[in-house]
């Protein structure tokens, strides 16, 4: 039974969904005007870790994720740019399905751009005024009454008694002591781009994107919202009480969230220069594996302290993964098979399962897969694996990969196109991109191998000798056993 932190109630819960075994969930996705950076990323890898956990656990899942392409910052960027909000915005919505790509996020089921949902959010906000939790200012902007909704502060557990009745903030993003009215809709100001509604022209903030979404695609009341802990208020508190004032009805049941992900233990910011796009590290050299199994390893409800030491220690440990299972595909084991192999197998994926229950806790899980590699490598040493043993220890691998998903290599291919990037965008020249440019993948490793075989077979020993200096030159070290060529990464 799963078992995740739930900001609402401050407690680790046992997770039942409203319907048995099916799941809506919704994640606050990216804004997009800028490359995604990677504590951005740390909380959509947790978001992918989750919902692959819940597929495996036998959930069909309905998670939907939204792409806010409009905001403040948008708003301000494309008319500095003197472009439309849209032409601004895309290409920035592509880098992050390129980048989602890179670190093998699975596309959740919906994924939605507000700017689609404007016309329904003008409706949501009409109703809310209705209700008379809504009013118009005589600019034509409209706002949330938070005295009108006693429940608020329930996520963030502020006590807001005592505030200002109608003391109004206009900005999308605000102090945490700050309760104010805040804007659900904003008036054109000159220059700014706005939407023609039935509650006047303008714009939509950035708090009721997230709670019509939800609602057009999970209902009323659905099983986990999630986010970063930034989040929590004021944005997360605001689409409470846009939701619930709204229906009547609980909004999410499971709130979510990440910790943050700090870099050489400071909070990341460009002035402190500790600010990593993924691109940037994949344009430094680093593998996209390497990445998403650090900012996998540390569990959600702790901070994550990034370093790029951090980063080799990730790249070392998923090159363990692949050589242990390149060596169980490849190797040549005795005829042959012991039950203890398939008992280890069977309880490695239990412990695996047990701590991703235990409220994601991804640290225990990767400890179970290490200390099965570490036995299995001891006995294969000593020739007590047998052939026979391989095919459940691979299966503890592919279950574990249909969450980690670091084992398959796809590493050159998106270094290559981060280099290509790079160089088109004018980050870095030709001559960085190709001496960056020297990671093998495992088919090209296997296949120069291949190549060094047939050379020493028809004794071209000159052709050989150079096939074996390239693959060190890659990093790549060879050994010659009694079993043939085995090949492990420095
Ligand atoms: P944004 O594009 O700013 O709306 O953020 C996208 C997601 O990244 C949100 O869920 C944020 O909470 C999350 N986020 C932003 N900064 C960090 C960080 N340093 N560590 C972890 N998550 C973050
Ligand atoms: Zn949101």
């Amino acid at each position: 039974m799963l078992r995740l932190t739930n900001t609402l109630s401050s407690k680790t819960e046992e997770f039942r969904p409203l319907e048995a075994k099916s799941v809506g969930m919704y994640s606050c996705g990216p804004t997009v005007y800028d490359y995604g950076h990677i504590g951005n990323f740390r909380t959509f890898v947790f978001v992918d870790l989750l919902r692959r956990f819940l597929r495996q656990s036998g959930y069909k899942l309905n998670h939907v994720m939204n792409i806010t392409d409009v905001d403040d910052k948008i708003i301000r960027n494309a008319a500095q740019h003197k472009l439309s909000v849209r032409d601004y915005s895309s290409k920035y919505e592509a880098a992050f399905l390129e980048d989602m790509n890179t670190l093998n996020l699975q596309r959740p089921e919906q994924l939605v751009r507000a700017t689609d949902y404007i016309q329904q959010m003008a409706k949501f906000i009409a109703a809310l005024e209705k209700k008379g939790f809504a009013y118009k200012t005589d600019d034509g902007s409209y706002y949330f009454r938070i005295a009108k909704f006693p429940a608020y502060g329930k996520l963030s557990k502020k006590d807001f008694a005592g505030m200002t009745d109608g003391a109004r903030v206009d900005v999308d993003e605000y102090e945490k002591d700050n309760a104010r009215d805040f804007a659900l809709w904003k008036s054109p100001k000159p220059g700014e781009a706005f939407w023609e509604t039935e509650i006047g022209p303008g714009r939509p903030g950035w708090h009721i994107e997230c709670s019509v979404m939800a609602r057009e695609f999970l209902g009323d009341s659905f099983d986990i919202h999630l986010g970063g802990e930034d989040l929590v208020f004021p944005h997360h508190e605001n689409e409470i009480a846009q939701s619930e004032s709204l229906t009547g009805k609980p909004f999410a049941h499971f709130w979510v969230h990440c910790r943050f992900l700090l870099v050489e233990g400071e909070k990341m910011s460009k002035s402190l220069g500790n600010f990593y796009t993924l691109r940037d590290l994949l344009v430094m050299g680093h593998k996209a594996s390497s990445i998403r199994y650090l900012l996998s390893s540390v569990p959600y409800t702790r901070q994550l302290n990034f370093t790029l030491d951090g980063l080799k220690q990730a790249a070392h440990s998923v090159e363990r993964l692949r050589n242990f299972k390149l060596r169980l595909e490849t190797g040549k084991f005795g005829e042959g098979s012991s039950p203890k192999f398939a008992e280890l197998a069977q309880q490695t994926i239990a412990k695996m399962q047990a701590g991703l229950d235990d409220d994601m806790n991804t640290a225990v899980a990767l400890a179970a897969v290490f200390d099965m590699v570490r036995e299995v490598n001891a006995a294969a040493d000593t020739n007590e694996l047998k052939q026979g043993d391989t095919t459940p220890l691979l299966s503890v691998l592919k279950c574990f990969d249909e969450i980690f998903d670091v084992i398959r290599d796809g590493d050159a291919e998106k270094s290559r196109a981060a280099m290509e990037w790079a160089r088109s965008a004018g980050k870095i020249s030709a001559e960085q991109a190709a001496a960056l440019e020297h990671t093998l993948s495992d088919a090209q490793v296997e296949e120069l191998i291949a190549d060094r075989n047939q050379a020493k077979r028809s004794r071209d020993f000159a052709k050989s000798d150079a096939i074996r200096d390239q693959l060190a030159e890659g990093g790549i070290i060879l050994e010659d056993t009694k079993d043939g060529v085995r090949w492990k990464r420095k």
